[in-house]
């Protein structure tokens, strides 16, 4: 057993549950948790971070995420999804596997200064001769430098403009190469249990860029390989128009009919969802992966979360891709989506509602067990605020909570995964942020100058 912090302020073994005051954490030198307590912790256990003036929570977990989209952030401004969406294809469609691994490396270091330890990348983009092998092991590869747990969401393009979908023709994939490169991904990244570094789910788009015959594969092969299932639902009006012109139907009844509604899975935005759908996702244990600051840079809307919560659905949070956000800070979508769930009149999320979202409301839409808490056993996952710097001062100092969700979102102080430190003292130890950036603007320099 091994002392990661003493004295810590304030430590939440899980949302929802007083915080823990001058507490010690320890691990098991396996990356898991062995125990927490208060006061001075038990003879044996020296050492380990002074925690005075610190906040300690789970680990974030980020349940929905593009992070190709980090290069091509802050255009196509000013424009719905279907507009927004249309603008930027040809752009990602040249993208090269090592810009992918580029901007994957600044998202996801993007991600843990703010206090992350596990992202889902919904990755949908295979660029015509780019290798589906290649762009995995640019996102992996990136995750493992940066130290964060990866949950590769292996979408896919399967219909194209002259199918009647969105994406550009060049951009489809044959299904039956999509189905056999998700075997591959599963039989070489998906781990289980809480000590998982990487895993996969099968995640094709939306309904706007594949098929139902499609649709319903995604989920048997989800059924039969005991993979999460994910895909964009309720994200826009416009989805719910283009159902009805192509299929006659709903978009959830169209999921419901394609074997959707079952546990594992979990949607993206979820703003549209009719009142009369959310009991039927609620007992199929079907999550919704929050993307507040995605839904209002292109006008999308905001979903009504205190009433998904209150109908018994799973609510995580997501940054969304980093083409509509335009950033990837979860501490700081934790705030948004706490002041966002009033807008419509109604009293906002308490703090600790808004930390459960981004903790064991994401976890539990990934079916990530041993993520988002902070009991024996689970992952040593940590992210640790400062609540004594400038952006916090004046704040209660008995309630540790409301200082974190509402005082302006700066950056994570600490943050372990499996125990071992990927950010010390506000800084990232595994990559250096400012080569990381320069990487990705020549990169991105050379694409644009067809090199
Ligand atoms: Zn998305």
């Amino acid at each position: 057993m091994r002392l990661l912090f003493r004295h810590l302020d304030a430590l939440v073994v899980e949302a929802g549950r007083p915080p823990l005051r001058d507490a010690w954490l320890a691990e098991d030198g396996q990356g898991r948790v062995a125990a927490a307590g208060t006061g001075t912790p038990p003879p044996g256990l020296d050492g380990g971070r002074d925690g005075r003036g610190l906040l300690a929570v789970p680990g974030l977990v980020n349940a929905h995420h593009h992070l190709y989209q980090t290069a091509a952030r802050g255009r196509a401004t000013g424009q719905g999804l279907f507009a927004w969406l249309t603008a930027l294809y040809p752009r990602w469609g040249r993208l090269r596997p090592a810009t992918i691994h580029a901007a994957a490396v600044v998202a996801l270091a993007e991600l843990v200064r703010s206090g992350a330890t596990a992202t889902v990348d919904h990755h949908y983009l295979y660029p015509p001769g780019a290798g589906a092998a290649a762009v995995a092991e640019a996102l992996f590869g990136a995750a493992d430098q940066v130290g964060i747990r990866l949950m590769l969401a292996r979408g896919a393009i399967t219909c194209g403009r002259s199918g009647g979908c969105l994406p550009p023709d060049e951009l489809v994939e044959p299904p039956d190469a999509v189905w056999t490169d998700i075997r591959d991904l599963a039989a070489r990244y998906h781990q289980r249990g809480a000590a998982a570094q990487t895993r996969v789910a099968v995640a094709p788009v939306s309904i706007m860029s594949t098929d139902a015959a499609v649709m319903r594969d995604a989920a048997e092969l989800a059924r039969v390989l005991n993979l999460p299932l994910h895909t964009h639902a309720g994200e826009t009006r416009d989805e719910e128009r283009y159902a009805r012109q192509r299929y006659g139907a709903h978009p959830f009844d169209l999921l419901e009919e394609w074997g959707w509604l079952r546990p594992g899975t979990w949607l993206a935005h979820g703003v549209w969802i009719p009142v009369r759908f959310r009991p039927r996702l609620a007992r199929a244990g079907v999550g919704v992966a929050h993307c507040p600051s995605s839904n209002l840079r292109l006008g999308s809307g905001v979903a009504p979360v205190r009433a998904y919560l209150q109908a018994g659905i799973p609510v995580g949070l997501g940054v969304d891709g980093s083409a509509s956000n335009d950033g990837g800070h979860l501490w700081g979508e934790a705030r948004l989506a706490l002041l966002l769930s009033g807008v419509r009149g109604r009293p906002p999320l308490a703090p600790a509602e808004a930390l459960a979202l981004a903790t064991r409301g994401s976890a539990r839409c990934l079916g990530w067990e041993g993520l988002g808490r902070l009991e024996p056993g689970d992952a040593a996952d940590v992210a640790v605020y400062r609540l004594d710097d400038l952006e916090h001062a004046g704040m209660a100092a008995g309630d540790p909570l409301a200082a974190w969700a509402l005082g302006w979102p700066t950056r994570a102080w600490t943050v372990l995964v499996g125990g071992r430190a990927v950010v010390e003292e506000g800084r990232l130890v595994t990559v250096e942020v400012e080569a990381a950036a320069a990487e990705l603007r020549r990169r991105m320099q050379a694409e644009e100058a067809g090199g």
